[in-house]
């Protein structure tokens, strides 16, 4: 057994996701108190070159014809061989759709547990996880003597390492008999405006309450010169087209500022704004998970929120 950390580089279509390098930072905090290495844990087919700006100590390179496209069947096969084999002290998915499907079906194919939502590491190694959709922080031991850990983004920084880390190839495990295989990618729909490429979004959340209300937040985005997008539960009603979605089922929005009005903050809509470069929630709950992320917050009931601030940013413009 040893005490390395092991990261299961998460990439897509040759671009390697942000979560990867926030995982490669909640690694490095978690080896100084394991006292092992960071490595990451790269599969694909011929993305070797993918390893160059990893902050790893070292990468583990796995290449076979059947992880050229993701599926959960050859990533857990290839992992699982890998976990037996170097029996590291923890292996670090994303908290996303790829790192939920790989690390559930590792732990019952191992038999091993599977601490889910991992915000961050403390000085002294424990996990600290959100529950209840972040309205509860749990701590606690890393479990079992290798223990499987999906990571939100959020509670690291994610930065490119920089040097290039050493590579070591890593011989694939037989990968047959696979029950799943890539068939097409589907574009999303580009009709509409693309909101992950606005500077400016205001967003609405079910706090809203109803269609008629939208208007509200349209109004607003307009004197901001913006675009609304909206969580799950307002685009599930067809309020909004799914175009304007944030969030794991949605897009990922990056804009300067992204003002989340009634949203509460559960871990899929984070999970598709947590890199805006200043949040601004409005929410009337004071302990909603949105206030872990936003720089800055009111609890002013959005009714009244929205048509102040539109009010005044029309009088700052001059009409
Ligand atoms: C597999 C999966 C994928 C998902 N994908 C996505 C996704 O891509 N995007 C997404 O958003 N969700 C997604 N979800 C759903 C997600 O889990 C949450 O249910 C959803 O984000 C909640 O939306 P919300 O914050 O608008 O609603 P709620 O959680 O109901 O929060 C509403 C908030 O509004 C506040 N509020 C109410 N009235 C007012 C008012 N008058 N003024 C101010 N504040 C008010 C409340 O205090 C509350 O915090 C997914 C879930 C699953 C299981």
């Amino acid at each position: 057994m040893s005490q390395d950390i092991f990261v299961v580089v998460e990439h897509l279509r040759g671009q390697v996701a942000d979560i990867t390098h926030v995982m490669l930072a909640g690694a490095r905090a978690l080896s100084q108190t394991s006292g092992g290495g960071v490595v990451a844990v790269l599969l694909g087919k011929d993305a070797q070159g993918l390893a160059g700006n990893l902050a790893a100590d070292r990468v583990l390179y796995v290449d076979s014809p059947a992880l050229a496209e993701f599926t959960p069947d050859a990533y857990q096969l290839a992992l699982a061989s890998l976990i037996q084999a170097q029996s590291p002290r923890a292996v670090l998915f994303g908290h996303t759709s790829v790192g939920m499907d790989v690390a559930g079906g590792l732990s019952a194919k191992l038999g091993i547990p599977v601490v889910s939502s991992c915000r961050n590491f403390t000085a002294d190694g424990k996990f600290v996880c959100q529950i209840c959709g972040g309205k509860i922080m749990a701590e606690g031991d890393l479990p079992a003597p290798t223990a499987l850990i999906t990571m939100l983004a959020g509670g690291y920084k994610a930065e490119a390492g920089n040097q290039p880390p050493a590579v070591e190839a890593v011989a694939a495990p037989v990968l047959d008999s696979l029950r799943t295989s890539i068939k097409q990618y589907i574009e999303p729909d580009t009709s509409d405006v693309d909101i992950s490429k606005e500077p400016m979004l205001v967003a609405i959340g079910r706090g809203i309450q109803n269609k008629d209300n939208i208007e509200l937040a349209n109004e607003l985005a307009e004197a901001l010169g913006g675009q609304v997008c909206a969580s799950r539960p307002v685009v599930d009603q067809g309020w909004l087209p799914t175009t304007r979605l944030v969030g794991k089922s949605g897009k990922r929005v990056k804009p300067k500022v992204y003002l989340a009005l009634g949203i509460s903050g559960a871990p899929e809509h984070v999970e598709g704004m947590d890199e805006s470069d200043i949040i601004v929630a409005v929410n009337t709950d004071a302990n909603a998970p949105i206030f872990n992320v936003a720089k800055y917050g009111t609890t002013m009931d959005l009714l009244d929120f929205a048509p102040i601030l539109t009010e005044r940013v029309r009088n700052a413009k001059g009409g």
